[in-house]
């Protein structure tokens, strides 16, 4: 079967890598995001709040109502942190950022760098889930740069989801799909920071190409 087409496949295919933002986006720094959206009060305090998803989560979490996060080679869209931080500060009413996925420390240091710019800039916060828990973040297999991460972050939601702890109480578990899941005031200072409701709300987004997004803890999904 051998013959020199396959040869010359290889060559362009390793041509196409050089050159792709896509296949060579890990490297490039670029983040994959798979949602957003704007002005939300359901996820987290202190909003309203720009929210992004992130793509790739390998904690595979029975019952997770954002399966099509998890594949970590699909690449959905590609932006740099400066791009991002951009967009969130474009919105005048945002007071903060939440990052949810997927699995957001699986992109940390770009997250990190989204942060630090919306602080630095208007003073904006970050609050981010994480299906890790903290003990996991700031242990010796923790992802890399989930330490830098960690620093720029004000509300850590962490643990995986477990449907069996899911209550229908909406004031149970406020902002966390199961009571397993921890709020971690990482700055404690923002305790202090308004909340907009006192249990689990669903949002419904409409884009302006139309597309309606649910989101909070009743159910998502993601269109960009
Ligand atoms: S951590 Fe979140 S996104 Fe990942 S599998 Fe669990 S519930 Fe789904």
């Amino acid at each position: 079967m051998a013959s020199s087409k396959p040869e010359r496949n290889r060559q362009s295919r390793k041509r196409l890598q050089v050159n792709s933002p896509v296949s060579g986006y890990r490297e490039s720094g670029l983040l994959n995001i798979t949602g957003y959206v704007e002005e939300s009060l359901a996820n987290g305090p202190g909003g309203p709040r720009a929210v992004v998803w992130t793509q790739g989560c390998r904690h595979a979490c029975p019952g997770c109502q954002n399966p099509d996060t998890w594949d970590t080679q699909k690449v959905v869209k590609l932006i740099s942190a400066e791009e991002l931080a951009k967009k969130i500060l474009a919105n005048p009413n945002h007071r903060g950022v939440t990052f949810s996925g997927g699995e957001p420390f699986l992109q940390a240091r770009g997250l990190a760098q989204v942060s630090r710019i919306i602080r630095a800039e208007r003073g904006l916060t970050t609050v981010c889930y994480s299906g890790f828990t903290y003990e996991e973040l700031t242990g010796p297999k923790a992802a890399d740069a989930s330490e830098e991460f960690l620093r720029e972050i004000d509300l850590l939601i962490d643990g995986r989801y477990v449907e069996a702890l899911k209550s229908p109480d909406p004031k149970a578990h406020i902002w966390r799909g199961s009571s397993n899941q921890r709020l971690i005031w990482l700055k404690p200072d923002f305790l202090k920071v308004e909340r907009q409701f006192d249990e689990n709300v669903t949002e419904v987004h409409v884009l302006p190409n139309g597309t309606i997004i649910f989101t909070g803890f009743g159910g998502q999904s993601f269109q960009i």
